[in-house]
């Protein structure tokens, strides 16, 4: 099931998760289609580039309202691809509908000239202006594959690029639908193109000339992806794996962390890059955690038609890898609370399942499991906690339970990653004021909010003079008084208070030279 690359014909084939039937096939894009795509993409940017900020942004609007109008088309092709339930496919266009809310109400702020002060120069005008890129690539994963191709590919076009889209060769007909819906819009046609492939298109986007690549997906493809750049100092962004950790305190309310992280683990079927994959909790709540979570999890229904809340592993691979670390766990001595099996042997839906009594050196405690396992961890306290979850080398997000909002906050700044919600999960992502992304592992750039929308568009400098001098008092030919003004410009930039004062005068008059 999944995509089948023949080695005839450079085809990809693509069926349905739910049951193997055919979806289509399309033909994989080598070296020159991909340049060729660039390049129509480089022709449409520069008119697109050259247009008035806010009427990019009225454009954009429009684009917006083609994609919430197609929602379910886009859907469909979503569900068909991945094998998601309808309403979590309609919540990744939900997604990109309001993040492009949002930009269209922050653009000209953020990306319209923005005066500075000048400091000490005080007859200088400072001008920070944001240019684009050019072409920007981005590479997107199977998991989201609206949101992650479209999310990155629309926060190009406000900043003013042009992108050329590698969808996941498990997900390419959810990736072309925005070159399709672009054709409804009043927007350059040609400002998005979509090249089709695996790993080598993919490596053949990095070598295509762009100006800019945003990638999402695994850190071994990460690491790949980021050596086959530095060659040419292409800027990178890169939004990674994630093992993030819950930790449900003894004051926590139980009902709703055990639905709550329930929901945060079995989300996509736990195929999500911010899936809660490690639980710890205090030993005093230990056992009663664990009676309701078992209870919730047991609740959901698994399978692939329209009322399944846990749908079918998208891929064959995923769903090995989700047996090869359970056997891998049990053999260790872990415990299955709950599921630890697909719902019939030929299919691809593996129930939720639940873990107790496992510890780091598993698979499922070590590797990103991206599926419906849950290990559960009791622990003395919230150092322990604390301690173990941060002991990973992912650090995409994290989750706090407790009935104290003080504490919540306490353990928040102790953990590491790109963020952490008390008492929540996944809801961060509804927000699209808050930029996204991890540490170490997990990767180092941003997407959404304002440090998203900026991270697509380079810093430029325009300085101007509010007074017309004959010379700036630095330049050539030095002076016997230039020592002076630069002790004293040292003196009122380095002292403070009163000091800041006597001393700049002391040194425009020459007090303690030698
Ligand atoms: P993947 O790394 O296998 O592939 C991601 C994309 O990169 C695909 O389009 C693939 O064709 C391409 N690719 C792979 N190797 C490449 C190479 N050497 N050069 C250029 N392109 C290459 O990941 P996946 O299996 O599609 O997605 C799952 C992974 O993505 C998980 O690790 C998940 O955590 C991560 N992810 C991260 C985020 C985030 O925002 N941090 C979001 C979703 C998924």
């Amino acid at each position: 099931m999944g995509v089948k690359l023949t080695d005839e014909a450079d085809i990809l084939f693509i069926r349905r998760p739910q049951d193997g039937a055919p979806v289509g096939s399309v033909t994989v894009d080598g070296p020159d289609e991909v340049r060729a795509a660039v390049a129509r993409a480089r022709g449409a940017q520069q008119g697109w580039a050259s247009l008035e900020l806010a009427h990019r942004v009225r454009l954009l609007g429009e684009f917006r309202h083609v994609i919430a109008r197609g929602a379910e088309e886009i859907a469909a092709r979503i569900v068909a691809e991945t094998g998601k339930p309808e309403v979590e496919a309609l919540t990744e266009v939900t997604t990109v509908v309001s993040l492009c809310r949002y930009f269209e109400r922050r653009a000209l702020r953020l990306l319209g000239p923005r005066r500075v002060g000048s400091g000490w120069l005080q007859w200088k005008r400072s001008t920070i202006l944001q240019e684009p890129y050019g072409v920007v690539g981005v590479i997107a994963p199977w998991n989201y594959p609206f949101i992650l191709a479209a999310e990155p590919a629309l926060t190009a076009l406000f900043a003013g690029n042009g992108v050329v889209l590698k969808p996941s060769e498990r997900a390419p007909f959810t990736g072309a639908i925005l070159e399709e819906l672009l054709t409804e819009t009043d927007l350059p046609t040609r400002l998005i193109q979509v090249v089709q492939g695996g790993a080598e298109t993919g490596s053949h986007l990095v070598a295509s000339g762009i100006d800019r690549l945003h990638f999402t997906g695994s850190p071994a493809a990460g690491r790949q992806v980021l050596a086959a750049a530095a060659p040419r100092l292409l800027p990178v962004s890169l939004e990674l794996g994630g093992k993030d950790p819950a930790l449900v305190l003894s004051d926590a309310d139980l009902d709703r962390a055990a639905r709550g992280i329930a929901f945060g683990a079995f989300f996509n079927a736990g195929q999500t890059c911010l899936a809660t994959e490690r639980v710890f909790v205090e030993s005093s709540v230990y056992e009663s955690f664990l009676r309701r979570l078992i209870r919730f999890t047991s609740e959901l229904r698994a399978g692939s038609g329209g009322e399944a809340e846990v749908g079918p592993l998208t891929t064959p691979e995923q769903l090995a890898i989700v047996e090869e670390q359970l056997a891998d766990a049990v053999e260790r001595g872990a415990r299955v609370l709950c599921g630890g099996h697909r719902i019939d042997p030929a299919s691809n839906v593996f129930l939720p399942t639940i873990l107790a009594d496992v510890n780091e050196r598993m698979r499922v405690m070590r590797e990103e499991t991206f599926g419906p396992l849950l290990p559960v961890v009791e622990v003395a306290d919230e150092d322990e906690a604390v301690r173990r979850a941060n002991a990973h080398p992912m650090g995409l997000f994290a989750s706090v339970w407790t009935g104290d909002p003080e504490r919540g906050r306490a353990l928040a700044s102790r953990l590491r990653g790109g963020g952490v919600s008390v008492n929540d999960t996944l809801s961060h992502w509804a927000v699209p004021a808050l930029p996204m992304g991890g540490v170490d592992e997990s990767g180092f750039s941003r997407v959404r909010g304002d440090e998203g929308l900026l991270a697509f568009s380079r810093s430029r400098v325009l300085l101007e003079n509010r007074l017309d001098l004959a010379r700036e008092p630095w330049w050539f030919p030095y002076r016997p008084g230039d020592r002076r003004l630069v002790r004293a410009i040292l003196a009122w930039e380095g002292e403070r208070g009163i000091r800041r004062v006597s001393r700049a005068l002391g040194a425009l008059l020459g007090r303690g030279e030698t």
